[in-house]
Formats: C-alpha cells, sequence, structure tokens
C-alpha cells in the first residue's frame, strides 16, 4: 500500500503543471511572510494638479523576501484573492494605513487622507463594513480622511448588494474611489449608480497623453465623464511635467506618480511629509 501510496503521490505531482508548483510555492511564502510580519505598506502621495499640494497618499503593499528580494503585488495579490489569504491581508493594511494616518495627523498633517487598495473578496466579506468600523474606532482616525480604492470587478454579478454597501460606506463618511477606470468591463452605468467619489485614471492612459492620440482621447473622456457625474478625478502614473500640464488642461484636478513621489516606506514617507509640508 505504501509503495502505491508513493506511486500516487508520485504521478500527482508530475501531473501538477511547473506553474502550478510555483504558485503553490509562492503561496506558502506568502503566508509565512505575513505571518512573520515581512510585509509592510510604502506610500505614494497624492497631489493637487494646480498647485502641487499634497492631499493625501495611496498605501501600496510590498513583500521583500528573506534574501532581500521584493516580489511586485501586482503578482502575490492575484494568488492571495484565490486563496482567501487577502481577507487578513487586506485588514492588516486597512490597520497599517490607519496607524500610520493617526501618526500624520498627530505630526501636523491635519486632513490628510489615506487611500487603501480593498479587493474583491475583503470587499464581499459580510463583516466588512464592521472592521472598517472598528479600524477607525480603535485607531482614532475620521472616517473622512479614510477613502477606499475599488476596481469595477467588485461589482460584476453582484451590482444590487454592492451598490447598498458604497452607500453604507459612505454614510459613515469614508470615501470610494474607483480604480484602474476604464481597464476593465466598465459599464456608464454601472458607473453612475455605484456613486462614487472619485475616479482614477488608469496609468496606461495617462502614459499614453503626449504621444498617442487615441489613447490620451481616453484619458479625456474619462475626465470628462468624471466632471459629468460630479466626481473628482485623479490621474495615476504621471511621470513627467508635460503630462502634468496636459491633464490640467483636460480639467484633471489630483495626480499622483512619480514626478511628484515615488511610494514611500512609513519612516521615509513621514520624513518626506515634513519637508513639503
Ligand atoms: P494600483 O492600485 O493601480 O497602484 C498603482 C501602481 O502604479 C503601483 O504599483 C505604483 O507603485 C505604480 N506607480 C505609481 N506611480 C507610478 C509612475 O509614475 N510610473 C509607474 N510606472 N508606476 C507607478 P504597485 O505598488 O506595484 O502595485 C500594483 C498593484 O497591486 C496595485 O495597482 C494594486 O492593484 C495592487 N495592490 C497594491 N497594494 C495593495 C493592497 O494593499 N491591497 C490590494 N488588494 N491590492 C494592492
Ligand atoms: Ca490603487
Ligand atoms: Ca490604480
Ligand atoms: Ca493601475
Amino acid at each position: 500500500a505504501k509503495m502505491l501510496q508513493r506511486g500516487r503521490a508520485t504521478l500527482f505531482d508530475e501531473d501538477l503543471s511547473a506553474s502550478a508548483r510555483v504558485r503553490i510555492n509562492l503561496l506558502t511564502r506568502l503566508r509565512a511572510a505575513f505571518c512573520a510580519e515581512q510585509l509592510f505598506l510604502a506610500y505614494q502621495p497624492q497631489v493637487d494638479l494646480v498647485t502641487g499640494r499634497v492631499l493625501g497618499a495611496e498605501a501600496l503593499l510590498r513583500w521583500e523576501t528573506e534574501d532581500g528580494t521584493m516580489v511586485p503585488p501586482d503578482e502575490f495579490i492575484p494568488l492571495a484573492e484565490q486563496s482567501g489569504l487577502t481577507v487578513p491581508i487586506g485588514e492588516w493594511v486597512l490597520r497599517t494605513a490607519c496607524r500610520q494616518l493617526k501618526r500624520l495627523t498627530d505630526r501636523g498633517h491635519t486632513g490628510f487622507r489615506m487611500a487603501i487598495n480593498v479587493s474583491h473578496t475583503q470587499f464581499r466579506e459580510p463583516g466588512f463594513v464592521a472592521v472598517l468600523g472598528q479600524a477607525l474606532q480603535d485607531c482614532q482616525v475620521n472616517p473622512k480622511q479614510l477613502e477606499l480604492e475599488l476596481t469595477e470587478s467588485v461589482a460584476i454579478g453582484h451590482i444590487d448588494s454592492t451598490v447598498e454597501k458604497i452607500q453604507a460606506i459612505r454614510a459613515m463618511g469614508i470615501t470610494v474611489a474607483m480604480d484602474d477606470f476604464g481597464t476593465g468591463y466598465s459599464s456608464l452605468s454601472v458607473l453612475k449608480q455605484l456613486n462614487v467619489d472619485r475616479l482614477k485614471i488608469d496609468r496606461s492612459f495617462v502614459q499614453e497623453v503626449q504621444e498617442n492620440a487615441d489613447t490620451s482621447g481616453i484619458a479625456e473622456l474619462v475626465i470628462a465623464l468624471g466632471r459629468q457625474l460630479g466626481l473628482v478625478t485623479i490621474a495615476e502614473g504621471v511621470e513627467d511635467e508635460g503630462q502634468r500640464r496636459q491633464l490640467l488642461e483636460m480639467g484633471c484636478q489630483e495626480g499622483q506618480g512619480y514626478l511628484f513621489g515615488h511610494p514611500m516606506p512609513g519612516p521615509a514617507f513621514e520624513a518626506w511629509m515634513a519637508t513639503v509640508a
């Protein structure tokens, strides 16, 4: 029986494609890294495109493995999403970002806005709104200073419950941004129903603002759409002055990108804030 079992295990092993094995291995390492507190957040400034004033920051998840390599979130978040690991990680992100927000407020950066990314499964959790309330209370931060970045995918197949949940979240004072707008299966009617505060223009449209008439047309359309719906628009991935000027001309109000600042770990971000404020 032992032989047989071993034989089956080997067969199973060989059936697993190499890519599946790499993914399982990465997931195991991510789970261990999360337990060992090897994840951290980096904060990237969000600014007023006209004045350059810092309005807030987006918290971005970072994973540095023991040998010092950085695993990009685009690689491990989709994986964590499938395994449900994004729920505990997401709650940790929320609490860590709220604590950082409190520290900034205590250092005189009042009215600072902290944006966090919320995954699809985290948003769909029945207790999500309660978790938000608890984190805000525990960290003593003003709900008006917290923003959630959601992608259009949260609404797929759940439009009514998504509308309700966003309503409940906004009723608490928290603002909501539609992230990566224009890259998914966006529907204008869905955007209108979801009733968010801010529209984030995806980097892919921003990058071609000066190079390519077709895609810069998309950025312009999204900005016009935002204005039509009474939303503030924020462009992500703004890398140079030409893009900033062009976006401003198109009517975009806010920006985020290497032109204004790279994502920085908490202490570096605090030091940076002290130089710009
Ligand atoms: P995103 O939400 O679209 O975040 C913006 C990405 O653009 C970030 O990549 C940021 O570092 C990068 N970026 C910012 N400015 C520039 C620029 O000027 N030029 C270029 N080339 N890139 C710029 P990052 O940090 O690698 O994050 C990738 C994605 O991972 C995020 O895309 C987001 O979808 C996801 N993510 C990050 N943190 C979290 C998190 O805490 N929770 C969840 N659920 N997802 C997260
Ligand atoms: Ca985001
Ligand atoms: Ca984005
Ligand atoms: Ca993006």
